[in-house]
């Protein structure tokens, strides 16, 4: 179970790096473990070419078992998993169209994106925005870890998403389709969109 969780670990980082969505060291995934550990890329790490056997394994409380050195940025992915017991994994990337959604200013800090598509409503809900802190700063992971119980998906300002999900397979797929809604905002920019209605909206919901 392990061995396959590492693996398939290696091949979402793989595909993010060849997609685009992360570039030099930026961004990292973790995941947590059967024996309740938690598997997370190592700092500075290329998520383009992570081994599974270097991927660092730590403990809840953040203390390094096995692997290479952890990244100081999986302090706020602990402070998510020991809120939400059934968050399994978590993906936090510098993708582009969504830090540069990050970037702006005047954004609802409630939900940043108005729904104008029926799969963000679906996959991930709403993204609160959470304020900017220095790269590393406790004050990341203590904010996350107030507002965990709010989304599925955060967006912290002026760095980038954070996105959780049941599996390493779901924070994917949630993490792509938000990267694609933020892509789309960009392109409509200028135009006069349709969002959906309120109703359009709630039919949409669990
Ligand atoms: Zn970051």
């Amino acid at each position: 179970m392990e061995r396959e969780l590492r693996e398939q670990m290696v091949s979402c980082g793989a595909s993010y790096y060849q997609r685009g969505y992360s570039v030099g060291s930026a961004g990292n995934l973790s995941l947590r473990l059967p024996d309740g550990h938690i598997l997370a890329t190592p700092t500075n790490s290329c998520l383009g070419s992570l081994q599974a056997e270097r991927l660092s394994k730590v403990t809840m409380a953040g203390e390094q078992v096995t692997g290479d050195r952890m990244s100081k940025e999986i302090a706020f992915h602990l402070a998510i998993y020991r809120q939400r017991p059934d968050c399994n994994a978590i993906v936090h990337l510098h993708s582009t169209y969504l830090t540069a959604l990050s970037c702006l200013d005047g954004l609802d800090p409630e939900n940043i994106i108005r729904p104008f598509t029926p799969y963000y409503v679906m996959k991930v809900g709403k993204m609160p925005l959470l304020p900017y802190f220095k790269p590393g700063s406790i004050r990341i992971a203590e904010t996350l870890a107030q507002h965990a119980h709010e989304a599925n998906a955060f967006l912290l300002a002026n760095h980038g998403p954070v996105v959780l999900g049941t599996s390493l397979t779901e924070a994917v797929n949630a993490m792509d389709e938000l990267e694609e809604t933020a892509k789309l905002m960009f392109l409509l920019k200028d135009s006069n969109v349709r969002y959906l209605t309120e109703a359009e909206v709630s039919e949409l919901r669990p």
